[in-house]
């Protein structure tokens, strides 16, 4: 008999729930288009219902027209778009997670204190694009590979990483740049890895060891999920990623005795529900 374990890291965060929940709330409310700058949270899915319901995404406000009303991510935007906004005298709705808010904060602070900024993460991620506008000449560091031998001129720095990152990558990449740079005075770390994002890395490895296969539900171009997977993986071969309800089970269900389920942040739990019924009525057929 099969057995599913769901993890309770499933559904979405708090963030993205927030950010849905107004999302929904405007397009409902509001008459005329409604915009978003770039994706509201990294899943296609539930983008694409969103646009149904009448929700543009653009990639500048140039593809805009003045007055309109636009959201920003839940993953945060640069300042520049909300200046931009005003000579427009567009309506911005911004549906930054509070906890994204919070490490801007940090982020800025340091920069006001003088400190170099480094921040841990991938440079191409609008979030960490975000924080570098708070923090000019912020120094990016995406593996251990990256930090070199004494490189800080700046004798103080202060580290933050994307809220996303995993945690044991995160402390590694902190003691190599200490390792690295004798020549500092004052390192000033701060874990900005969000709390919801971490319960889900620890949930997931301890769920990869105790079944043979292990689904992760989520979007491939969202950085959470990618993390889970990779963290899954490194534990269990047979962890597979899991995108929309039409995938097919026939090769992932093979064999399998014991199946865990866990989602990126921003996958949805309607998608998770639907997943398990399809699970249930594969092995149904067998
Ligand atoms: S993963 Fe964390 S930081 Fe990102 S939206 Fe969710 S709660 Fe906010």
């Amino acid at each position: 008999m099969l057995k599913i374990k769901l993890a309770k890291g499933i559904g979405f965060c708090s963030g993205v729930k927030r950010a849905i929940n107004i999302v929904e709330k405007i397009l409902t409310r509001h008459k005329g288009k409604v915009y978003s700058y770039g994706s509201i949270i990294h899943n296609p899915l539930v983008i694409r219902r969103l646009e149904k319901k009448n929700l543009f995404t653009v990639s500048s406000l140039d593809d805009v027209e003045d007055s309109s009303v636009v959201i920003l991510p839940s993953h945060g935007s640069p300042r520049f778009i909300k200046n931009l906004a005003k000579k427009k005298k567009i309506k911005l709705i911004d549906v930054i997670c509070p906890y994204v808010s919070s490490v801007h904060k940090i982020c800025a602070s340091l920069y006001r204190k003088k400190l170099k900024v480094v921040i841990v993460g991938d440079r191409t991620h609008p979030e960490v694009k975000a924080l570098v506008d708070l923090a000019p000449n912020a120094r990016i560091i995406g593996n251990t590979n990256e930090i070199k031998e004494n490189e800080f001129s700046y004798k103080k720095i202060g580290i933050i990483s994307q809220t996303t990152q995993a945690k044991a990558e995160f402390f590694k990449i902190v003691a190599k740049i200490l390792k690295k740079n004798h020549n500092l005075s004052q390192v000033h770390i701060f874990n900005t890895i969000c709390l919801d994002t971490s319960n889900r890395q620890e949930e997931v490895k301890r769920l990869a060891e105790v079944v043979d296969t292990l689904l992760v539900i989520g979007s491939g171009t969202s950085a959470n999920t990618k993390r889970l997977l990779q963290l899954g993986r490194k534990v269990n071969k047979k962890t597979f990623l899991v995108e929309h309800d039409n995938v097919v089970l026939d090769k992932i269900l093979k064999n399998a005795r014991d199946i865990g389920i866990i989602s990126g942040a921003s996958a949805p739990q309607w998608l998770v529900k639907a997943i398990v019924k399809k699970i249930r009525e594969a092995t149904l057929d067998t």
